[in-house]
């Protein structure tokens, strides 16, 4: 009926209305966020699949929103992207991450430190100096430092982009094709940029050990990045039989459920000392 149409409508508009609000609100909240310590980092540890040990993590941001909760990346990530915010939250992703991985090497824990770098914010010289300051402030090498990028980025029409990420692998940061295998154009991407490392998407690693399309897919990417001199992490690791197909075709790290959540800085430091040399 017409009555129960309008009742709808309003039902619609009004959570596209709320909708609206939340971005609003959580654009206009960053800043408080960030004072009041509330944007925090949590770290998936990474396992190298020739030591056996935990040497490096992933730092994946969370909102500890004072009235809606903990939200994930997803709900806030794509909205500054949008609204060209994403360098300030990215640095302050960096700075806590070079932060705790400092504190964890005066521990005698070398655990090397990837962060999440949309390709937004490749075209910010803001970012980039202020990446490098912090980086050289924290007085740990570079190399022990990674950029993944997404492969859902696009690069194709960014020289701007590339030269960017070639000047921060000049100055000793290794640069990740993050989700790789999901994106369109993956070989031009290998050519393109300045990469030390592929990740593999779990939508091709988690039934790696059960699938044989994926065993061959994972199997011949991994002999591609070595043969092109890069390493390779696969992610989405949920079974042990998972883990010891990727150990037996020589990939050279491992993350997933199964190696480990993402966690808090001290938990992780915990596990990692657990397996590495003090
Ligand atoms: P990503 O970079 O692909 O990160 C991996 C995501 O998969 C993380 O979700 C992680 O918690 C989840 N994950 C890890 N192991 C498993 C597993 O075994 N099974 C399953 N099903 N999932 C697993 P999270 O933390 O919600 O992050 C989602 C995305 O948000 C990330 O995807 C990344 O693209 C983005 N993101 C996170 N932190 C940042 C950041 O600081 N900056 C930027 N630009 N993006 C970020
Ligand atoms: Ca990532
Ligand atoms: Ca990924
Ligand atoms: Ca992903």
């Amino acid at each position: 009926s017409a009555k129960r149409a309008g009742k709808l409508w309003r039902l619609h508009t009004q959570e596209a209305g709320a909708a609206i609000n939340l971005e609003l609100d959580l654009l206009s909240e960053l800043d408080e966020a960030l004072r009041s310590g509330n944007i925090a980092v949590l770290y998936q540890p990474k396992l190298n699949l020739v030591t056996r040990r935990i040497d490096s993590v992933e730092a994946l941001v969370r909102w500890n929103h004072p009235k809606r909760g903990l939200l994930p990346p997803d709900c806030f990530i794509p909205l500054f992207e949008e609204r060209g915010r994403l360098d300030e939250l990215t640095l302050a992703v960096l700075e806590q991450a070079m932060d705790d991985a400092k504190r964890w090497h005066s521990d005698g824990l070398h655990i090397a430190i990837a962060v999440n770098i949309s390709a937004a914010v490749l075209t910010s010289e803001n970012f980039e100096t202020r990446a490098l300051a912090r980086i050289a402030h924290s007085g740990l090498p570079a190399e022990q430092v990674t950029f993944e990028v997404t492969e859902s980025a696009h690069f194709e029409d960014t020289a701007e982009a590339i030269a960017m990420l070639e000047r921060f692998r000049a100055a000793g940061i290794r640069i990740s094709m993050d989700d790789y295998g999901t994106g369109q154009s993956a070989l031009n991407y290998l050519k393109l940029l300045p990469l030390s490392e592929l990740k593999i998407d779990r939508m091709f690693v988690a039934q790696v050990h059960t699938d044989r399309g994926d065993a061959m897919l994972v199997r011949s990417t991994v002999q591609l990045a070595h043969e092109l001199g890069l390493k390779v992490v696969a992610e989405g690791i949920e079974e042990a039989a998972c883990l010891d197909f990727l150990t037996e075709i020589g990939c050279d790290h491992a993350q997933g459920y199964f190696v480990g959540r993402p966690l808090a800085a001290n938990d992780l430091a915990a596990l990692a000392a657990a397996t590495l040399p003090a």
